[in-house]
């Protein structure tokens, strides 16, 4: 038997040197987890316990930041400022859940014809999370925050790249909420779909490819669990006629280029009215010439690696093909690509035609790619000519003009003269095959929740 049969070896992908061996948990050991999980007393908990634990992971986060900071830098290459910034992301979604709970949970009370009715948040039970490695920490906080604020308890199946993160999050969950609150397995991709029909999961989150994310619907409705998926986006950055120009480049190559262009909202295809295209391209191309890439420890990087060599096969693999296909790079940034490392130099490409695959799949990494549209009908349709739907940005000064086009878009969310960024207070979350449920604000704690309904008879 090799050591990646017995478990999970971790890479740093700036360099590609190995850094650590996890070994899989045993089956007596899921067997136990699950247990531990089924039986906590969390979902008796009362509200007072629930924000006093809250608090607390969010004041360990705080005194953790730089540690956990750099863990996340060295196992997926995110640079170290923008690694500080995750951390403080979870610390705020901490926040908000211990300021807001009282009122997310405060049951509901009506009359109806008569009788009482109450309307209150109990837990599902046991979680099983399967996340991916782009946001190690965020993922999770954002997808199981609410639901443990609900009551229920986690099992979380992190994506194996990440495996001294979520070793990290389980301590830290431990610290905060006690023992079996949040748990981890360190299981194969096997292993997670058998737990997923496990008797003891009530409820499936999963974030990640929307291959994979199929797969465990599957498993989950088999058994008829509830499942809440988060997949692929390839979002839309839509540039209208009437656009800030200089400030739309600017936010389009942060958006794009942010976690080394690895975000599941991130700019992938920006959709420029025709008029403003030679204004916008002549704006954008200095801010991609002069993104700062390498080493992700550096406080000064911009761009690091790619999270893992096999993303990077794919994006190049996705690169050649347009390449050979017509389309022209206007603007790069280098990086040392022949290294042993999961490099790939930031890139925006343009595309005259509609057939090019950097608008038909996915790219999830530094690559963007720019259309052009004669009118806003053309801009639209090929924004909703994706088949994901996640988010979307759009640009215009006239806020109607904004609005009017914003409601024709597909996606579940749209950021008006901003980039597209998750956020502790407001749904998070897709249409078509970028998923379903949402997460965040009074939503993500509903989303995993028996809405309970007592009806009291009056006599
Ligand atoms: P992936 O779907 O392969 O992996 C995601 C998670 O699923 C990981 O924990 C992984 O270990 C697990 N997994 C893989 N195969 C499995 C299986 N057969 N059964 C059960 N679990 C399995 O994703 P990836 O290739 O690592 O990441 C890239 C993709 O993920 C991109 O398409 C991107 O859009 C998507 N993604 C989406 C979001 C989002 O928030 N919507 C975030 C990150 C990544």
């Amino acid at each position: 038997m090799t050591r990646a049969d017995a478990g999970i070896v971790t890479v740093d992908p700036a360099s590609g040197d190995e850094l650590d061996f996890y070994p899989y948990t045993t089956p007596q050991g899921i067997d136990r987890v699950l247990d531990v999980a089924a039986a906590s007393p969390w979902e008796r908990s009362g509200l007072e316990e629930r924000v006093t634990s809250i608090e607390r992971l969010g004041d360990l986060l705080t005194e953790r930041r730089e540690p956990l900071a750099t863990l996340i830098t060295l196992e997926m290459g995110k640079p170290i400022t923008q690694a500080r910034a995750e951390i403080d992301k979870c610390v705020a979604a901490c926040r908000y859940y211990s300021e807001r709970l009282p009122e997310i949970l405060r049951p509901e009370t009506f009359d109806l014809d008569g009788d009482t009715a109450i309307v209150r948040v109990m837990p599902l039970g046991v979680v099983f999370a399967l996340l991916p490695w782009n946001y190690p920490w965020w993922q999770v906080i954002r997808a199981m925050l609410p639901a443990i604020a609900a009551g229920n308890t986690v099992v979380l199946k992190h994506a194996e790249s990440v495996t001294g993160n979520a070793m990290a999050i389980e301590k830290a969950f431990l610290d905060a909420f006690g023992p079996g609150v949040l748990q981890t397995v360190v299981v194969d991709p096997a292993t997670a779909s058998d737990i997923i029909g496990d008797g003891r999961v009530a409820a499936v989150t999963f974030t990640g490819s929307d291959r994979v994310g199929a797969l465990v619907a599957a498993r989950a409705g088999a058994a008829l669990k509830k499942c809440v998926l988060e997949l692929g986006g390839s979002d839309p950055f839509i540039v209208l006629a009437d656009a800030d120009v200089p400030a739309a480049a600017a936010a389009a190559v942060r958006s794009r280029f942010l976690n080394n262009g690895q975000s599941c909202i991130a700019a992938k295809r920006i959709l420029v009215h025709r008029d403003v295209r030679d204004a916008f391209v002549a704006a954008l191309v200095p801010y991609v010439r002069e993104l700062s890439v390498g080493n992700p420890a550096d406080e000064t990087v911009d761009v690091g690696p790619l999270a893992r060599h096999d993303l990077r096969d794919v994006l190049r693999e996705q690169r050649a093909q347009a390449l050979a296909a017509g389309a022209r790079v206007i603007a790069q940034a280098e990086a040392p690509e022949s290294s042993r490392g999961a490099w790939f130099s930031p890139t925006v490409v343009e595309v005259d035609g509609r057939d090019s695959v950097l608008l038909s799949e996915e790219t999830f990494g530094p690559l963007g790619v720019l259309t052009t549209g004669a009118h806003d009908d053309e801009l639209i349709a090929i924004a909703n000519s994706s088949r994901y739907g996640l988010s979307s940005s759009l640009w215009s000064a006239d806020d109607d003009h904004a609005a009017s086009v914003s409601t024709r878009i597909h996606t579940g969310a749209v950021f008006i003269n901003t980039i597209s960024a998750t956020d502790p207070r407001l749904p998070t979350g897709g249409v078509k095959a970028s998923g379903h449920g949402r997460e965040l604000g009074k939503w993500g704690v509903y989303e995993l929740a028996n809405l309970q309904a007592v009806r009291i008879h009056t006599t």
